[in-house]
């Protein structure tokens, strides 16, 4: 077998994570792993963990044009591609000796499960009858079942899997430059009062008549023009009379554009990429098909798909991040105002897989969200993150609302869903993400010699919560923000034991 790639921290973090699960009992495990975290490494490393036990590996993906490229990433990962078979019929590489299979989940809805030790779901978050039925199936219990997903929100999925895994966040990999910085800007704000929601998510004809108006469409062009730099774009339509009317719209202009569906082959497809590379087609404009499976260099994301599913839009948008030679960021143009209604990608989080239930709602998006939302500069129309009142892009300063009112000496805006509060160290730790924070605390726990314990309740003195669905394995050297804030959390401490000491001596002096 050939060398297979070291792993980044998280990555060991990952699999540490997923090997801890497996050890205290679940069977279940959903491994997240952002765009960017490197899944194709981590499961690479996967496959050979059970190839080196001697076990078989059944390793499902969810279409058939990933079947092939799965196969060639593993090869290129280190596994020995003799010792890989894809289960289809008529396909070269169909070995059913081999101990990974690789199989869709269409095929596996025709076929015999194959008899293997250890199964892998990739794009966990697809749900698949065929799936379930396997999952659930009582003589499969004591199969470890691992799900990979970037997004494990779907709803239900805590019925099907049993543990929660988070090595690292998107957040984290952009700081670490795994991944591109992006900014955003909201240029219009299309009317969506009324249209149904069907399975979580807008109604996709109602959807494609709102959005598929001259003036937005005229817009999506013009703001492209203005803001867009000329970058390799890929454009998210409401579609097809609206991804057409778009691609048309830049074709008016001279703006080379091109035009990918499902119907798309995968050889007219590449070489779509290879003029976007080429800088010979400007705008790649698509109707959610290229969500997962491309790596192309993309650093201008045209958003013109709304929509209520947090794992769309974060899988959206991921496509944009990914980093490349000369790119310093990626633009954002959301003229499907998500960025207001569901925040930053860096903002969407959970700590628990779904358990199906019906949530409280709290506005039109449905559950209850733990960050405030971010806001639109009214001068340049760029979205600024809820805790930032400077806009990035121009300078220009929020003013606070006309209701406020000051209660403990602090500012509290009214009039938004949840008043922000002024940016306090605490908040800006807050702002460095959980993994981070809790991996840090971990550090110092262990360098001043205290228990996972006090982790756990420093981190929920930040956040309010408990550090759940954190690896208890992950620990991160502290920034000094941290270090400062630890450091005056410990002489408050030391003071006020002092002056209880000094006040016990008082009553019995
Ligand atoms: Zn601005």
């Amino acid at each position: 077998m050939t060398q297979l790639r070291p792993l980044r921290p998280h990555q060991t973090a990952a699999l540490d994570g997923l090997k801890h699960s497996l050890m205290t009992g679940h069977r279940r495990p959903l491994l997240q792993a952002p765009t960017g975290a490197g899944k194709t490494v981590i499961a690479a490393h996967i496959v050979a963990g059970a190839l080196a036990k001697h076990k078989r590996i059944a390793f499902c993906v969810p279409s058939i044009g990933l079947v092939d490229q799965t196969f060639e990433r593993f090869r290129e990962n280190g596994i020995d591609p003799a010792l890989m078979g894809v289960i289809q019929a008529d396909h070269p590489w169909k070995r059913s000796n081999a101990p990974v299979q690789i199989a869709t989940a269409q095929t596996l809805a025709r076929r015999d499960r194959p008899q293997t030790d250890v199964v892998v779901i990739d794009e966990a978050h697809i749900r698949f009858g065929v799936y379930e039925a396997w999952m659930t199936d009582p003589e499969w219990q004591a199969v470890p079942f691992i799900g990979l997903t970037a997004t494990p929100w779907a709803k239900g999925l805590g019925l099907l899997f049993d543990d929660l895994i988070k090595p690292t966040s998107l957040k984290e990999l952009i700081d670490l430059g795994h991944l591109s910085k992006f900014r955003v800007f909201a240029p219009d704000h299309p009317d969506l009062t009324g249209v149904k929601t069907v399975a979580g998510d807008y109604h996709e004809g109602q959807l494609g008549e709102r959005m598929n108006k001259p003036v937005l469409v005229a817009n999506i062009v013009e703001t492209w023009l203005t803001r867009g730099e000329g970058r390799p774009t890929l454009c998210f339509a409401t579609g097809r009379a609206h991804a057409k009317a778009i691609h048309e719209e830049f074709a008016s202009v001279h703006v080379p554009a091109a035009y990918v569906d499902a119907d798309t082959t995968r050889e007219e497809r590449e070489t779509i990429g290879k003029q976007l590379a080429a800088g010979e087609v400007k705008v790649v404009v698509n109707i959610g098909t290229l969500t997962t499976g491309i790596d192309w260099d993309v650093r201008c994301l045209i958003l013109a798909r709304p929509t209520k599913s947090e794992s769309l839009f974060v899988q959206i948008v991921g496509r944009a991040l990914r980093t490349a030679p000369g790119k310093a960021d990626a633009i954002i143009l959301d003229h499907s105002d998500t960025h207001l209604r569901l925040g930053m990608v860096t903002d969407v989080d959970r700590d628990e897989l779904d358990d199906g239930k019906p949530k409280k709602a709290t506005g039109s998006d449905g559950e209850e969200r733990s960050e405030p939302l971010p806001w639109e500069c009214k001068d340049c129309h760029a979205v600024v993150p809820a805790r930032v009142n400077t806009c990035c892009e121009c300078g220009f300063v929020r003013k606070p609302r006309s209701h406020v009112e000051s209660r403990d000496g602090e500012l509290r805006e009214l009039g938004t869903r949840k008043a922000s509060k002024p940016v306090t160290v605490q908040d800006q730790i807050a702002a460095m993400g959980k993994t981070a924070v809790y991996g840090q605390l971990l550090f110092v726990a262990d360098e001043r010699g205290r228990s996972e314990g006090w982790a756990a309740h420093t981190y929920r003195e930040i956040f309010g919560t408990w550090p759940r669905g954190l690896s208890k394995h992950t620990a991160f050297e502290p920034n000094p923000l941290m270090r400062s804030w630890l450091r005056s959390r410990d002489i408050r401490w030391a003071k006020s034991q002092k002056a209880k000491r000094a006040s016990t001596e008082d009553t019995y002096a």
